[in-house]
């Protein structure tokens, strides 16, 4: 059975994505920021967020986790521009567009910055990237990307944590499209900081980021951030000090729905059986697409379950806007590619999004390149 739903059309976009009707209706509430009603659900936010990231209670107390304002880019542009010291010296491993965005945001915060750049259909080379630490001990911290939404591409996020912290260094991890939805954890992955924002596998709408760390770390960080509103110890620090308020106007009515959108989380059962659906979702989405005759970009053994891309049909006729709109009109919204050397589109599969809704978009694809091939 197709879920019944009350939008215009289903998102298979990694975010914003499909919401369930709960989660938009908790947006219905107003709240001051200066309530204790509404401090009492950052703090909830905050400590859930702790659990999700953290694999070992005994561990809870060392971590923490901060919410920033703004798109997740804003987080990740929080944490780098916070955390670095001025002689400090960032190393990215950049595989595609959100890799490249760290190091643009770091450049242009003045900070050393050196990547270990990457096709976007590679996979991380874990022994350059030893190489590059050892050969160069002015190195401090290193950003990677574990879901490279640009590709669908699933890095090594846990292998160059293991790296990054035998050689003492500090672990920048964007988990942006995959926290949440992928089991990962602060100890797996060795990430001091773990970044992901409202609107991805946590299912909740846009509007904030959210920076879970280690409290060692963050707490030696006061006084390093390069900008005010961005200022991640002085967020945190406010939040800490003042029992979840932010340091200025928050968006109220997003964080109450990523309240709901947490405890629909549990009540799938967790992280483990969110993933389990993606799994489901975006193997349904390739077999059918496959049985098509489309072809992935990635190689299966690196393709994460979060968004998958396809290289254009060779298909006489095929025209990406034309399919888009065709698909627009009978419910589905994709995603255009954005790898740099070929001719593809994304579909997502997170988000309120069932192997039911999949298995109705891949009949309306073919309906629309049977159409192609019949020309
Ligand atoms: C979504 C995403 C971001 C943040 O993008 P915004 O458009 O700023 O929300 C960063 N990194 C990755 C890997 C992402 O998928």
């Amino acid at each position: 059975m197709v879920k019944e739903r009350d939008t215009q059309y289903l998102l298979l976009t990694p975010g914003p994505l499909t919401t369930t009707r709960t989660v938009r209706e908790a947006m219905m509430q107003e709240y001051s920021t200066w309530d204790v009603d509404y401090n009492d659900i950052v703090e909830s936010i905050r400590t859930s967020l702790v659990r999700l990231a953290v694999r070992d209670d005994v561990n809870l107390s060392s971590c923490t986790a901060v919410l920033m304002p703004g798109s997740g880019t804003f987080a990740v542009e929080s944490v780098v521009g916070s955390v670095i010291p001025p002689d400090g010296k960032i190393l990215v491993l950049n595989n595609g567009a959100y890799g490249a965005r760290i190091s643009t945001i770091s450049r242009m915060l003045g900070i050393e910055t050196i990547e270990l750049s990457q096709l976007e259909t590679e996979l991380t080379n874990l022994n350059q990237v030893e190489q590059m630490l050892i050969e160069d001990t002015t190195i401090s911290h290193i950003a990677m990307v574990h879901c490279e939404t640009t590709t669908g591409m699933l890095n090594p996020a846990e292998a160059v944590g293991e790296i990054v912290r035998r050689l003492g260094r500090i672990y920048i991890l964007d988990a942006m499209s995959s926290f949440g939805g992928i089991p990962i954890s602060m100890e797996s992955t060795g990430a001091h900081y773990l970044i992901s924002s409202a609107n991805k596998c946590v299912q909740g709408v846009p509007g904030f980021g959210f920076v879970i760390a280690d409290r060692a770390e963050l707490e030696a960080t006061k006084g390093l951030a390069r900008s005010h509103s961005l200022d991640l110890y002085d967020q945190w620090r406010e939040m800490e000090a003042k029992g979840g308020k932010w340091r200025f106007t928050s968006p109220t009515h997003v964080v109450n729905a990523f309240a709901c959108a947490l405890d629909e989380l549990d009540a799938e059962g967790g992280v483990q059986a969110r993933h389990n659906r993606y799994l489901s979702n975006q193997k349904s989405l390739v077999e059918g697409m496959r049985s098509l005759g489309f072809k992935t970009l990635i190689n299966d053994e690196f393709q994460s379950p979060i968004i998958t891309s396809f290289h254009y049909p060779d298909l006489e006729g095929f025209d990406f806007q034309n399919f888009y709109d065709a698909l627009k009109g009978r419910g589905f919204v994709i995603y255009p590619g954005k790898v740099s050397n070929a001719n593809c589109f994304r579909i997502g599969t997170i988000g309120d999004v069932y192997k039911e809704d999949v298995l109705e978009l891949l009949n309306k694809i073919e309906e629309i390149v049977g159409g192609l091939k019949e020309r």
